[in-house]
């Protein structure tokens, strides 16, 4: 018998034994840590069009490969096939646009000196931080961290991945891919384990630090990451809202609305948990939502629930709308073993649980507003602030404009997400920074500001042989500017 520390890994919708991984023990972090700061200083060595060439090589791989992708996301998440190959696809995307991408966004960039600093030349040059520890969760497991991990190469930097111990198979599965382009270095690694392990990732000495995963768990890694004086990315949960005007198109934003909260499983950070819908049409989209959603089966057009543990939270939440509201489709029954069933619920008190706090299943609660000002209040009281949904035909600019979120969808759900160019995070409790995007480009480097004289002045300031004449003048050029 092995006395390495192990856990296991289970079919979620089987409960069926799928892989048994070493827990990496402090040491191992260690020393995976220590061959990554090697692979960063040769990976920022290297040109912006080096880098772009081997990550564009590596996305050709994944790429080639996504079926085998597929299967270890279907296996350890319990998605369906085209949901898991959606999710890779989707991940691969961005691997080629910060590939392409960085070398814009990341160039050195001139800045003018003033007047008074005239003869100098200033720059601003983005310098990757070196080792960027990720932290994923388990519920998009290669689309989520990729989010981060591509970003942060693109930027120069190396990575150690410590994936969620319920997936962790995808994250072994990058690395090695990436092995193959690049033998020569670590430049992708991964930890395996439980919580424990991503703890030991901020101690180890990595540069900074991409958390993805619950508010709370996000907290202590924030914690963890002060003492150690390293910068944090996080990307925490949410209790996304749908908001539906008087105006909508009805049929769309109820179909939409259904997939946005139940696809997955309901295990999406930007996935819909709140609707709130103008009083006028609210009976018509209720019917339309009621319809729609008794077509769609748990097993069939979603899989089962990943976590285990999740199904308690799930149960407490119906249980509390069901108490307080009125059941559109769906009971108590609803939440099973494995598998969650649509439940949808209209008129639950804004302060129950089931409103303010995160699901994460396949639960919409639908309440009645008497106009979007009434909405958009209700969407931003919470503590989360991810993403929103509006759908209006005529308001939909101005009433996504007072919405307090990282994210708003006008007339659609969750396409930003598929968006190399569109930065993804949220504000308050949802987290902090950004991956995706030229913000996310730049999240993995710091600026190093950069200045030389272009000539020398006769009056020097930063000099002891500093006269009263270079005072004079520095006081009446002031004067003269800021009168
Ligand atoms: P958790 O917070 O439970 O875990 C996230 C990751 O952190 C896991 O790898 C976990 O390891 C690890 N971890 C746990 N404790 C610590 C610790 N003390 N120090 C360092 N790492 C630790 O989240 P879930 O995995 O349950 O993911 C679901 C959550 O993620 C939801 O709230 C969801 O909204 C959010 N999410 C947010 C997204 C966004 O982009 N905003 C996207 C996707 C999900 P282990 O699994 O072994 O416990």
């Amino acid at each position: 018998m092995s006395d390495v520390a192990q856990f296991s890994t289970y079919h979620p919708g089987t409960g069926e034994l799928f892989g048994t991984y070493p827990i990496t023990n402090d040491d191992e972090v260690a020393t995976v840590v220590a061959q990554a700061k090697a692979a960063a200083q040769w990976w920022s060595s290297l040109s912006f069009s080096k880098r772009r060439a081997i990550l564009l090589k590596w996305n050709a791989l994944l790429v080639s490969r996504i079926d085998d992708a597929t299967d270890l996301i279907v296996a350890e998440s319990g998605k369906p096939r085209s949901d898991a190959q959606l999710e890779a696809a989707l991940a691969c995307e961005h691997v080629a646009w910060a590939a392409r991408k960085a070398p814009f966004y990341l160039r050195p960039h001139h800045r003018s000196p003033g007047l008074l600093m005239a003869n100098m030349s200033a720059r601003v040059d983005r310098v990757p931080y070196g080792v960027v520890g990720v932290i994923g969760p388990w519920n998009y497991p290669i689309f989520t961290p990729m989010g981060s991990i591509a970003y942060a190469l693109a930027a120069g930097n190396s990575v150690v991945f410590k994936p969620s111990e319920f997936t962790p198979a995808i994250g072994l599965w990058l690395a090695k891919t990436l092995q193959e382009i690049v033998p020569e270095y670590q430049l992708l690694q991964v930890v395996t384990g439980t919580g424990s392990v991503g703890a030991a990732l901020i101690n180890s000495g990595v540069d900074k630090i991409s958390f993805t995963g619950s508010t709370a768990t996000a907290k202590k890694v924030a914690a963890a990451c002060v003492e150690r004086m390293i910068p944090f990315v996080l990307e925490c949960g949410g209790k996304d809202p749908v908001l539906v005007d008087s105006d909508a198109d009805l049929e769309r934003a109820a179909e939409h609305a259904l997939w946005s909260g139940m696809s997955n499983a309901g295990q999406s950070c930007i996935g819909a948990e709140r609707i709130y819908v103008h009083h006028e049409i609210a009976e018509r989209f209720i019917e339309i939502l009621r319809e729609r959603a008794s077509a769609i089966k748990a097993g069939i057009n979603y899989g089962a629930a990943t976590r285990p543990a999740q199904l308690e939270i799930i149960k407490r939440h119906v249980d509390d709308a069901l108490t307080h509201g009125l059941a559109v489709v769906g009971d108590r029954s609803s939440v099973g073993e494995r598998f969650v069933e649509p439940v949808i619920v209209t008129n639950v008190p804004e302060d129950s649980p089931s409103m303010r706090e995160e699901t994460f299943g396949p639960v919409l609660i639908v309440n009645t507003v008497l106009d979007m000002n009434e909405a958009i209040q209700r969407a931003n009281d919470t503590p989360f602030g991810l993403a929103a949904s509006v759908w209006s035909k005529r308001n939909g600019e101005k009433i996504a404009a007072r919405l307090h979120c990282g994210m708003v969808s006008i007339n659609s759900v969750f396409t930003f997400a598929a968006m190399g160019s569109m930065p993804f995070g949220g504000v308050k409790e949802s987290g902090m920074g950004r991956i995706h995007g030229p913000e996310g480009l730049l999240e993995f480097t710091y600026p190093r500001s950069v200045v030389k004289p272009r000539f020398h002045l006769p009056l020097e300031f930063t000099s002891f042989k500093r006269t009263a004449f270079a005072d004079k003048v520095l006081t009446t050029l002031s004067r003269i500017r800021h009168k």
